[in-house]
């Protein structure tokens, strides 16, 4: 059984560019500590022993400047481009085509943006796969879950969720091979496009089961979330047991 995963990188992150904090270089590729957003989370996955490669899709026209990263960090061969599609779900079904993943083998896909994932919860969430064939990180619900109708006046309350049943979407979400690729067909035919690879599999029938994640694995969506991040990075610098991230 071999272990494969897959970046998406190819958005351009509107919500950052509107903010102007990125007009240049989309957020994957800011950087955190001295090191890009990307980068970060490529070493955590490259201190996973299980990982056998990770593809990383990105546009076509930021495909040399991650080249350029991945010589500069080494990362053994592990790590390999290629070019992202339309949507999230295209760059990952062009990553899905690139590896040579097949029956049992485990693939997990990761947000780029999540640079603060920890090698241990991608192990517990590798260990869950292989158990269940498919897993994905989340977090319970603290706050009370409204669900709400969009009115021209705003807002309007309908229900109620109750917490104790919502989690919490992160990612890795790691799927059995051979159960993705049917997913990701059968989405295909049916001109599904989902948020994330777990609703794609969901909708095929599987059940998916869900890891513990953690409060500081983030999405950077705004500019607000990059002091988070160097925040949860300084605390994790001054915990015992946490390896600091170097270059390779
Ligand atoms: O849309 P969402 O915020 O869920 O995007 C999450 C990830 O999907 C980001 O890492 C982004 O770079 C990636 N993405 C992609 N290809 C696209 C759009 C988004 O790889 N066409």
């Amino acid at each position: 059984m071999r272990v494969f995963v897959i970046l998406p990188a190819a958005g351009i992150g509107t919500r950052m560019a509107a903010a102007h904090v990125a007009p240049t270089a989309p957020k994957q590729f800011l950087e955190l500590d001295g090191i890009p957003i990307l980068v970060h989370a490529l070493l955590a996955f490259a201190a996973v022993a299980q990982v056998s490669a990770i593809y990383v899709a990105v546009r076509k026209t930021e495909m040399s400047r991650l080249q350029k990263q991945i010589d500069e960090y080494g990362f053994d061969g592990k790590v390999h481009v290629v070019e992202g599609g339309d949507t999230r779900q295209e760059s990952v079904s062009h990553a899905l085509r690139a590896l040579d993943c097949s029956g049992e083998d485990i693939v997990l896909v990761h947000d780029s943006v999540r640079p603060l994932i920890e090698p241990g919860i991608i192990e517990r969430t590798i260990e869950a796969v292989a158990k269940h064939g498919a897993a994905i990180v989340g977090v319970p619900a603290v706050d009370t879950i409204k669900q709400v109708e969009r009115t021209a006046d705003g807002a309007i309350i309908s229900s109620t969720i109750p917490r104790e049943r919502i989690v919490l979407a992160q990612t890795p979400q790691g799927f059995r091979c051979d159960l993705l690729k049917k997913a990701f067909a059968e989405a295909e035919a049916d001109g599904f496009v989902g948020t994330d690879e777990s609703s794609v599999v969901e909708r095929s029938g599987a059940s998916v089961f869900v890891v513990m994640g953690s409060a500081s694995n983030i999405k950077i969506t705004q500019p607000s979330d990059l002091d988070l991040a160097e925040f949860y990075l300084r605390a994790r610098a001054t915990r015992p047991g946490i390896p600091a991230r170097e270059k390779g």
